[in-house]
Protein backbone atom coordinates (compact mmCIF):
# COMPACT_ATOMS: atom_id res chain seq x y z
CA UNK A 1 0.00 0.00 0.00
CA UNK A 2 1.74 3.55 -0.97
CA UNK A 3 0.81 5.03 2.12
CA UNK A 4 1.82 8.34 0.64
CA UNK A 5 -1.17 8.70 -1.63
CA UNK A 6 -3.38 8.80 1.58
CA UNK A 7 -5.11 12.11 2.93
CA UNK A 8 -4.22 10.73 6.73
CA UNK A 9 -0.94 10.06 5.88
CA UNK A 10 1.30 12.25 8.70
CA UNK A 11 4.13 11.96 11.37
CA UNK A 12 1.40 10.80 13.76
CA UNK A 13 -0.13 8.58 11.83
CA UNK A 14 3.18 7.07 10.46
CA UNK A 15 4.05 6.54 13.98
CA UNK A 16 0.85 4.46 14.96
CA UNK A 17 0.98 2.76 11.30
CA UNK A 18 4.25 1.97 12.12
CA UNK A 19 3.93 0.08 15.71
CA UNK A 20 1.49 -1.84 14.12
CA UNK A 21 3.79 -3.07 10.96
CA UNK A 22 6.36 -3.93 13.51
CA UNK A 23 4.17 -6.10 15.96
CA UNK A 24 1.82 -7.52 12.92
CA UNK A 25 5.12 -8.39 11.36
CA UNK A 26 6.48 -10.36 14.64
CA UNK A 27 2.92 -11.96 14.95
CA UNK A 28 2.89 -13.00 10.98
CA UNK A 29 -0.61 -11.76 10.62
CA UNK A 30 -2.96 -12.78 7.90
CA UNK A 31 -2.07 -9.41 4.97
CA UNK A 32 -5.75 -8.93 4.41
CA UNK A 33 -6.58 -8.07 8.00
CA UNK A 34 -3.16 -6.30 8.08
CA UNK A 35 -4.46 -4.03 5.11
CA UNK A 36 -7.41 -3.63 6.99
CA UNK A 37 -5.90 -2.36 10.35
CA UNK A 38 -3.78 0.55 8.45
CA UNK A 39 -6.84 2.61 7.23
CA UNK A 40 -9.31 4.21 9.11
CA UNK A 41 -12.69 2.88 8.02
CA UNK A 42 -14.48 6.14 8.05
CA UNK A 43 -13.32 9.37 8.35
CA UNK A 44 -15.34 12.37 8.28
CA UNK A 45 -14.07 16.25 7.59
CA UNK A 46 -16.55 19.12 8.46
CA UNK A 47 -16.22 23.10 7.92
CA UNK A 48 -18.16 25.21 9.46
CA UNK A 49 -19.00 29.23 10.41
CA UNK A 50 -18.36 30.41 13.55
CA UNK A 51 -19.73 33.04 15.36
CA UNK A 52 -17.70 34.60 17.80
CA UNK A 53 -18.35 37.17 20.93
CA UNK A 54 -17.57 40.00 18.69
CA UNK A 55 -21.04 39.62 16.53
CA UNK A 56 -19.28 40.64 13.30
CA UNK A 57 -16.43 38.44 13.37
CA UNK A 58 -16.92 34.74 12.10
CA UNK A 59 -14.40 32.13 11.39
CA UNK A 60 -14.41 28.79 9.49
CA UNK A 61 -13.64 26.20 11.50
CA UNK A 62 -12.37 22.20 10.73
CA UNK A 63 -13.66 19.75 12.16
CA UNK A 64 -13.01 15.61 12.50
CA UNK A 65 -14.65 12.23 13.54
CA UNK A 66 -12.59 9.44 12.36
CA UNK A 67 -14.03 5.78 12.97
CA UNK A 68 -11.02 3.24 12.75
CA UNK A 69 -12.89 0.07 13.63
CA UNK A 70 -16.65 -1.20 13.26
CA UNK A 71 -16.14 -5.01 13.61
CA UNK A 72 -16.02 -5.00 17.29
CA UNK A 73 -19.58 -2.93 18.32
CA UNK A 74 -20.20 1.13 18.15
CA UNK A 75 -17.05 3.49 18.24
CA UNK A 76 -15.63 4.71 21.01
CA UNK A 77 -13.38 7.99 21.56
CA UNK A 78 -12.91 10.84 22.68
CA UNK A 79 -12.61 14.61 21.32
CA UNK A 80 -9.87 16.87 21.27
CA UNK A 81 -9.56 20.50 21.05
CA UNK A 82 -6.46 21.40 19.61
CA UNK A 83 -5.16 24.37 16.91
CA UNK A 84 -3.02 22.44 15.49
CA UNK A 85 -5.00 19.15 15.55
CA UNK A 86 -5.12 17.35 11.53
CA UNK A 87 -6.60 14.23 10.14
CA UNK A 88 -3.63 11.80 10.30
CA UNK A 89 -3.55 12.90 14.19
CA UNK A 90 -7.23 12.21 14.41
CA UNK A 91 -6.90 9.00 13.00
CA UNK A 92 -3.74 8.17 15.05
CA UNK A 93 -5.95 8.30 18.03
CA UNK A 94 -8.14 6.15 16.56
CA UNK A 95 -6.43 3.43 15.95
CA UNK A 96 -5.05 3.55 19.29
CA UNK A 97 -8.51 3.62 20.62
CA UNK A 98 -9.15 0.20 18.72
CA UNK A 99 -6.29 -1.45 20.23
CA UNK A 100 -6.89 0.08 24.09
CA UNK A 101 -10.56 -1.24 23.92
CA UNK A 102 -9.51 -4.68 22.49
CA UNK A 103 -6.84 -5.06 24.91
CA UNK A 104 -8.98 -4.49 27.95
CA UNK A 105 -11.54 -6.43 25.64
CA UNK A 106 -14.41 -3.90 26.02
CA UNK A 107 -17.07 -4.37 22.87
CA UNK A 108 -15.81 -1.00 20.86
CA UNK A 109 -13.91 -0.44 18.23
CA UNK A 110 -11.77 2.87 17.96
CA UNK A 111 -12.57 6.16 16.99
CA UNK A 112 -11.45 10.06 17.76
CA UNK A 113 -12.65 13.70 17.07
CA UNK A 114 -11.62 16.70 16.47
CA UNK A 115 -12.15 20.46 16.44
CA UNK A 116 -8.97 22.47 15.00
CA UNK A 117 -8.85 25.45 17.35
CA UNK A 118 -7.05 26.80 20.76
CA UNK A 119 -10.17 26.03 23.36
CA UNK A 120 -7.81 28.27 25.85
CA UNK A 121 -8.30 31.40 23.19
CA UNK A 122 -12.64 31.03 23.97
CA UNK A 123 -15.11 32.27 25.80
CA UNK A 124 -17.30 29.92 28.06
CA UNK A 125 -20.51 31.15 25.41
CA UNK A 126 -17.91 30.56 22.43
CA UNK A 127 -16.89 26.81 23.22
CA UNK A 128 -20.32 26.27 23.87
CA UNK A 129 -21.38 27.09 20.40
CA UNK A 130 -18.70 25.80 18.49
CA UNK A 131 -19.29 22.33 20.44
CA UNK A 132 -22.58 22.40 19.52
CA UNK A 133 -21.93 23.33 16.45
CA UNK A 134 -19.87 20.39 15.52
CA UNK A 135 -21.82 18.25 16.91
CA UNK A 136 -25.17 19.04 15.17
CA UNK A 137 -22.12 18.80 11.58
CA UNK A 138 -21.28 14.85 13.13
CA UNK A 139 -24.45 13.84 13.92
CA UNK A 140 -25.46 11.32 11.25
CA UNK A 141 -22.43 9.43 12.57
CA UNK A 142 -22.85 9.55 16.14
CA UNK A 143 -24.67 7.75 18.45
CA UNK A 144 -24.77 5.48 21.38
CA UNK A 145 -25.14 2.37 19.18
CA UNK A 146 -22.97 3.73 16.57
CA UNK A 147 -20.34 6.13 17.77
CA UNK A 148 -19.40 7.39 21.35
CA UNK A 149 -17.46 10.50 22.64
CA UNK A 150 -15.65 11.67 25.25
CA UNK A 151 -13.30 14.20 26.37
CA UNK A 152 -9.42 14.66 25.49
CA UNK A 153 -7.23 17.30 25.30
CA UNK A 154 -8.98 20.48 25.48
CA UNK A 155 -12.36 19.35 26.10
CA UNK A 156 -13.78 17.79 29.58
CA UNK A 157 -16.84 17.58 31.11
CA UNK A 158 -18.83 20.27 30.47
CA UNK A 159 -18.36 19.60 27.01
CA UNK A 160 -19.42 16.33 26.66
CA UNK A 161 -22.51 17.78 28.84
CA UNK A 162 -23.21 20.13 25.53
CA UNK A 163 -22.77 17.29 23.22
CA UNK A 164 -25.14 15.12 25.45
CA UNK A 165 -27.86 17.97 24.21
CA UNK A 166 -27.30 19.04 20.92
CA UNK A 167 -27.50 15.42 20.01
CA UNK A 168 -30.60 14.98 22.28
CA UNK A 169 -32.21 18.37 21.07
CA UNK A 170 -32.35 17.47 18.05
CA UNK A 171 -33.68 13.91 18.77
CA UNK A 172 -36.59 14.79 20.62
CA UNK A 173 -35.38 12.92 23.88
CA UNK A 174 -32.63 12.82 25.82
CA UNK A 175 -29.98 10.51 24.77
CA UNK A 176 -27.37 10.06 27.86
CA UNK A 177 -25.16 7.39 25.93
CA UNK A 178 -23.80 9.65 22.90
CA UNK A 179 -21.36 10.74 25.50
CA UNK A 180 -18.89 9.74 28.00
CA UNK A 181 -17.53 11.85 30.37
CA UNK A 182 -20.23 13.27 31.52
CA UNK A 183 -21.06 15.34 34.80
CA UNK A 184 -22.76 12.77 37.43
CA UNK A 185 -26.02 14.72 37.42
CA UNK A 186 -26.73 13.99 33.39
CA UNK A 187 -25.80 10.46 33.77
CA UNK A 188 -21.75 10.47 34.30
CA UNK A 189 -20.30 7.68 36.35
CA UNK A 190 -18.58 8.24 39.58
CA UNK A 191 -14.72 8.14 38.99
CA UNK A 192 -14.88 8.88 35.46
CA UNK A 193 -13.12 12.08 35.86
CA UNK A 194 -10.12 10.46 37.89
CA UNK A 195 -10.16 7.07 35.76
CA UNK A 196 -7.56 7.71 33.74
CA UNK A 197 -5.45 8.59 36.06
CA UNK A 198 -6.03 5.81 38.48
CA UNK A 199 -5.42 3.59 35.53
CA UNK A 200 -2.00 5.12 35.06
CA UNK A 201 -1.04 4.98 39.03
CA UNK A 202 -2.28 1.37 38.98
CA UNK A 203 -0.01 0.67 36.24
CA UNK A 204 3.11 2.16 38.08
CA UNK A 205 2.28 0.20 41.00
CA UNK A 206 1.76 -3.37 38.74
CA UNK A 207 5.08 -1.93 36.56
CA UNK A 208 7.37 -1.57 40.47
CA UNK A 209 6.24 -4.62 41.89
CA UNK A 210 7.25 -6.21 39.06
CA UNK A 211 11.03 -4.28 38.95
CA UNK A 212 11.04 -4.78 42.65
CA UNK A 213 11.23 -1.30 42.78
CA UNK A 214 9.39 0.44 46.29
CA UNK A 215 6.67 3.14 45.45
CA UNK A 216 7.18 4.45 48.96
CA UNK A 217 9.45 6.88 48.47
CA UNK A 218 9.93 6.58 44.73
CA UNK A 219 10.05 9.70 42.86
CA UNK A 220 7.97 10.71 39.80
CA UNK A 221 8.22 13.44 37.26
CA UNK A 222 4.73 14.63 35.41
CA UNK A 223 4.44 16.34 31.93
CA UNK A 224 0.96 17.88 32.03
CA UNK A 225 -0.69 19.27 34.94
CA UNK A 226 -3.95 18.71 33.26
CA UNK A 227 -7.29 15.42 33.68
CA UNK A 228 -4.59 13.30 33.24
CA UNK A 229 -1.54 14.39 35.08
CA UNK A 230 -3.42 15.99 38.16
CA UNK A 231 -4.91 12.98 39.24
CA UNK A 232 -1.73 10.78 38.15
CA UNK A 233 0.24 13.03 40.22
CA UNK A 234 -2.77 13.44 43.20
CA UNK A 235 -2.78 9.51 43.82
CA UNK A 236 0.89 8.37 43.17
CA UNK A 237 1.17 10.57 46.39
CA UNK A 238 -1.42 9.06 48.07
CA UNK A 239 0.42 5.83 47.50
CA UNK A 240 3.42 7.35 49.12
CA UNK A 241 5.52 8.29 45.94
CA UNK A 242 7.41 11.74 45.93
CA UNK A 243 6.08 14.09 43.17
CA UNK A 244 8.95 16.00 42.39
CA UNK A 245 8.04 17.87 39.18
CA UNK A 246 4.77 18.66 36.52
CA UNK A 247 4.42 20.89 33.85
CA UNK A 248 1.76 22.61 31.95
CA UNK A 249 1.97 23.93 28.19
CA UNK A 250 3.61 27.01 29.51
CA UNK A 251 6.01 25.21 32.25
CA UNK A 252 7.39 22.99 34.40
CA UNK A 253 8.31 23.48 38.39
CA UNK A 254 10.50 21.05 40.26
CA UNK A 255 11.32 20.30 43.83
CA UNK A 256 13.93 17.49 45.17
CA UNK A 257 12.60 17.11 47.86
CA UNK A 258 8.69 16.55 46.62
CA UNK A 259 5.63 19.32 45.48
CA UNK A 260 2.68 20.06 47.66
CA UNK A 261 0.44 18.96 45.77
CA UNK A 262 -2.47 20.56 48.00
CA UNK A 263 -0.99 23.95 47.55
CA UNK A 264 0.26 23.85 44.34
CA UNK A 265 -3.86 22.97 43.21
CA UNK A 266 -4.92 25.77 45.45
CA UNK A 267 -2.04 27.64 43.34
CA UNK A 268 -3.26 26.74 40.02
CA UNK A 269 -6.94 27.03 40.96
CA UNK A 270 -5.71 30.69 41.61
CA UNK A 271 -3.29 30.87 38.73
CA UNK A 272 -4.29 28.90 36.11
CA UNK A 273 -0.74 27.60 34.95
CA UNK A 274 1.86 25.73 37.52
CA UNK A 275 4.48 28.39 36.58
CA UNK A 276 5.35 30.53 39.61
CA UNK A 277 4.89 28.54 42.35
CA UNK A 278 6.66 29.57 44.85
CA UNK A 279 8.34 26.30 46.30
CA UNK A 280 9.81 25.31 43.40
CA UNK A 281 12.28 25.66 40.90
CA UNK A 282 11.17 26.58 37.51
CA UNK A 283 12.33 24.34 34.46
CA UNK A 284 11.06 23.63 31.18
CA UNK A 285 8.70 20.90 29.27
CA UNK A 286 12.08 19.45 27.63
CA UNK A 287 14.00 19.48 31.23
CA UNK A 288 11.06 18.27 32.89
CA UNK A 289 11.34 14.81 31.00
CA UNK A 290 15.61 14.61 32.31
CA UNK A 291 14.86 15.26 35.63
CA UNK A 292 16.53 12.02 37.60
CA UNK A 293 13.69 10.30 38.86
CA UNK A 294 12.15 6.33 38.93
CA UNK A 295 9.04 7.19 37.19
CA UNK A 296 8.33 9.65 34.55
CA UNK A 297 4.72 9.82 33.19
CA UNK A 298 4.38 12.21 29.70
CA UNK A 299 0.61 13.02 30.50
CA UNK A 300 0.99 16.15 27.70
CA UNK A 301 0.95 15.27 23.91
CA UNK A 302 2.24 13.42 21.41
CA UNK A 303 6.08 13.16 20.21
CA UNK A 304 7.67 14.65 23.67
CA UNK A 305 10.22 11.46 23.48
CA UNK A 306 12.40 11.95 20.84
CA UNK A 307 15.48 10.29 19.15
CA UNK A 308 16.98 13.49 20.09
CA UNK A 309 16.29 13.24 23.87
CA UNK A 310 15.82 9.73 24.63
CA UNK A 311 19.39 9.09 25.79
CA UNK A 312 18.87 12.39 28.30
CA UNK A 313 15.84 10.58 30.10
CA UNK A 314 17.11 9.77 33.41
CA UNK A 315 14.06 7.56 35.11
CA UNK A 316 14.08 3.48 34.85
CA UNK A 317 10.64 3.82 34.20
CA UNK A 318 8.43 5.33 31.46
CA UNK A 319 4.21 4.88 32.12
CA UNK A 320 2.64 6.43 28.87
CA UNK A 321 0.06 8.55 30.21
CA UNK A 322 -0.40 10.77 27.23
CA UNK A 323 -1.23 9.10 23.58
CA UNK A 324 1.50 8.62 21.14
CA UNK A 325 4.59 10.82 23.44
CA UNK A 326 7.63 8.25 22.16
CA UNK A 327 8.86 8.01 18.70
CA UNK A 328 9.63 4.51 17.48
CA UNK A 329 13.02 5.58 17.01
CA UNK A 330 13.33 6.74 20.86
CA UNK A 331 11.15 3.57 21.58
CA UNK A 332 14.26 1.70 21.03
CA UNK A 333 16.97 3.56 22.50
CA UNK A 334 15.14 2.91 25.62
CA UNK A 335 14.91 -0.44 25.02
CA UNK A 336 18.46 -0.15 24.48
CA UNK A 337 19.42 1.34 27.98
CA UNK A 338 17.02 -0.79 29.78
CA UNK A 339 14.18 1.51 30.73
CA UNK A 340 10.70 0.17 31.10
CA UNK A 341 8.12 1.44 28.93
CA UNK A 342 4.63 1.31 29.45
CA UNK A 343 2.57 1.90 26.26
CA UNK A 344 -0.08 4.04 26.05
CA UNK A 345 -2.35 2.30 24.81
CA UNK A 346 -2.43 -0.05 27.88
CA UNK A 347 -1.35 2.87 30.80
CA UNK A 348 -3.89 5.03 29.67
CA UNK A 349 -7.22 2.96 29.12
CA UNK A 350 -8.25 3.64 32.45
CA UNK A 351 -10.80 6.26 30.92
CA UNK A 352 -12.31 3.89 28.14
CA UNK A 353 -12.75 1.22 30.30
CA UNK A 354 -14.39 3.88 33.00
CA UNK A 355 -15.82 5.54 29.70
CA UNK A 356 -17.19 1.86 29.01
CA UNK A 357 -18.84 1.59 32.46
CA UNK A 358 -20.53 4.65 32.14
CA UNK A 359 -22.18 3.58 29.07
CA UNK A 360 -23.09 0.08 29.98
CA UNK A 361 -24.68 2.62 33.54
CA UNK A 362 -26.24 4.76 30.89
CA UNK A 363 -27.97 1.75 29.14
CA UNK A 364 -29.31 -0.07 32.07
CA UNK A 365 -30.64 3.39 34.48
CA UNK A 366 -28.91 1.41 37.40
CA UNK A 367 -25.54 3.48 38.55
CA UNK A 368 -23.22 2.36 40.86
CA UNK A 369 -20.92 3.57 43.51
CA UNK A 370 -17.62 5.20 43.35
CA UNK A 371 -15.91 2.21 45.19
CA UNK A 372 -17.58 -0.58 42.73
CA UNK A 373 -16.41 1.51 39.59
CA UNK A 374 -12.80 2.11 41.22
CA UNK A 375 -12.35 -1.68 42.07
CA UNK A 376 -13.55 -3.13 38.64
CA UNK A 377 -11.13 -0.64 36.81
CA UNK A 378 -8.72 -1.46 39.17
CA UNK A 379 -9.19 -5.23 38.79
CA UNK A 380 -9.35 -5.02 34.52
CA UNK A 381 -6.15 -2.76 34.83
CA UNK A 382 -4.38 -5.42 36.95
CA UNK A 383 -5.55 -8.28 34.98
CA UNK A 384 -4.48 -6.70 31.33
CA UNK A 385 -1.05 -5.36 32.96
CA UNK A 386 -0.77 -9.24 33.99
CA UNK A 387 -1.63 -10.32 30.86
CA UNK A 388 0.51 -8.21 28.57
CA UNK A 389 3.47 -8.75 30.96
CA UNK A 390 3.21 -12.44 30.58
CA UNK A 391 3.03 -12.17 26.98
CA UNK A 392 5.65 -10.17 26.64
CA UNK A 393 8.14 -12.94 28.44
CA UNK A 394 6.46 -15.63 26.63
CA UNK A 395 7.32 -14.00 22.92
CA UNK A 396 10.67 -12.08 23.92
CA UNK A 397 9.16 -9.05 23.18
CA UNK A 398 8.66 -5.65 24.98
CA UNK A 399 5.71 -4.66 26.84
CA UNK A 400 4.01 -2.70 23.67
CA UNK A 401 4.41 -4.99 21.54
CA UNK A 402 2.94 -7.74 23.60
CA UNK A 403 0.18 -5.47 24.31
CA UNK A 404 0.01 -4.75 20.93
CA UNK A 405 -0.13 -8.61 20.34
CA UNK A 406 -2.94 -8.96 22.30
CA UNK A 407 -5.23 -6.47 21.23
CA UNK A 408 -4.75 -7.75 17.05
CA UNK A 409 -5.25 -11.04 18.13
CA UNK A 410 -8.85 -10.61 19.57
CA UNK A 411 -9.78 -8.14 16.66
CA UNK A 412 -8.53 -11.07 14.13
CA UNK A 413 -10.01 -13.22 15.40
CA UNK A 414 -13.86 -11.09 15.30
CA UNK A 415 -12.66 -10.42 11.92
CA UNK A 416 -12.08 -13.81 11.14
CA UNK A 417 -15.56 -14.86 12.55
CA UNK A 418 -17.48 -12.11 10.90
CA UNK A 419 -16.51 -12.83 7.43
CA UNK A 420 -16.11 -10.29 4.46
CA UNK A 421 -19.85 -9.01 3.06
CA UNK A 422 -20.97 -9.28 0.98
P1 LIG B 1 -5.95 18.18 29.54
O1 LIG B 1 -6.28 19.18 28.50
O2 LIG B 1 -6.82 18.03 30.73
O3 LIG B 1 -4.44 18.44 30.10
C1 LIG B 1 -3.35 18.53 29.25
C2 LIG B 1 -2.19 19.12 30.03
O4 LIG B 1 -1.05 19.19 29.17
C3 LIG B 1 -2.42 20.55 30.50
O5 LIG B 1 -1.72 20.77 31.70
C4 LIG B 1 -1.78 21.38 29.38
O6 LIG B 1 -1.39 22.68 29.82
C5 LIG B 1 -0.58 20.54 29.05
N1 LIG B 1 -0.09 20.74 27.70
C6 LIG B 1 -0.80 21.01 26.58
N2 LIG B 1 0.03 21.14 25.53
C7 LIG B 1 1.29 20.94 26.00
C8 LIG B 1 2.58 20.94 25.41
N3 LIG B 1 2.73 21.19 24.11
N4 LIG B 1 3.65 20.69 26.20
C9 LIG B 1 3.48 20.42 27.51
N5 LIG B 1 2.30 20.41 28.13
C10 LIG B 1 1.21 20.67 27.39
O7 LIG B 1 -5.81 16.81 28.73
P2 LIG B 1 -5.88 15.34 29.32
O8 LIG B 1 -7.28 14.84 29.15
O9 LIG B 1 -5.22 15.29 30.64
O10 LIG B 1 -5.02 14.55 28.23
C11 LIG B 1 -3.61 14.50 28.29
C12 LIG B 1 -3.10 13.36 27.42
O11 LIG B 1 -3.67 12.13 27.88
C13 LIG B 1 -3.48 13.45 25.93
O12 LIG B 1 -2.45 12.88 25.16
C14 LIG B 1 -4.71 12.58 25.85
O13 LIG B 1 -4.93 12.08 24.53
C15 LIG B 1 -4.35 11.49 26.82
N6 LIG B 1 -5.51 10.75 27.34
C16 LIG B 1 -6.48 11.37 28.03
C17 LIG B 1 -7.55 10.62 28.54
C18 LIG B 1 -8.64 11.23 29.37
O14 LIG B 1 -9.47 10.46 29.89
N7 LIG B 1 -8.70 12.53 29.55
C19 LIG B 1 -7.59 9.24 28.32
C20 LIG B 1 -6.55 8.64 27.63
C21 LIG B 1 -5.51 9.41 27.15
Amino acid sequence: MDAQRLEWDTPMYRLAVAQLDRTAERMGLDDNIWERLRTPQRALVVSFPFRRDNYDKVDTVFGYRVQHLLTMGPTKGGVRYDQDVDLGEVTALAMWMSWKCAIMNLPFGGAKGALRIDPNQLSRAELQRVTRRYTSEIIDVIGPDRDIAAPDLGTDAQVMSWMMDTYSQQKGYTVPGVVTGKPVEVGGSLGRTEATGRGVVTCIIEVCRHLGVPVEGARIAVQGYGEVGRVTAMLASEFGARVVAVSDVRSGIYSPGGLDLKRLDEWVAANQYVGGFPEAESLTNAELLTVPCEVLVPAAVQNQITEENADDLECGILVEGANGPTTLGADEILQDRGVFVVPDILANAGGAVVSYFEWVQGLQHFFWSEEEVNLKLITLMRTAFGDALRLAEEKQVDLRNAALMRAIDRIREAKRRRGVFP
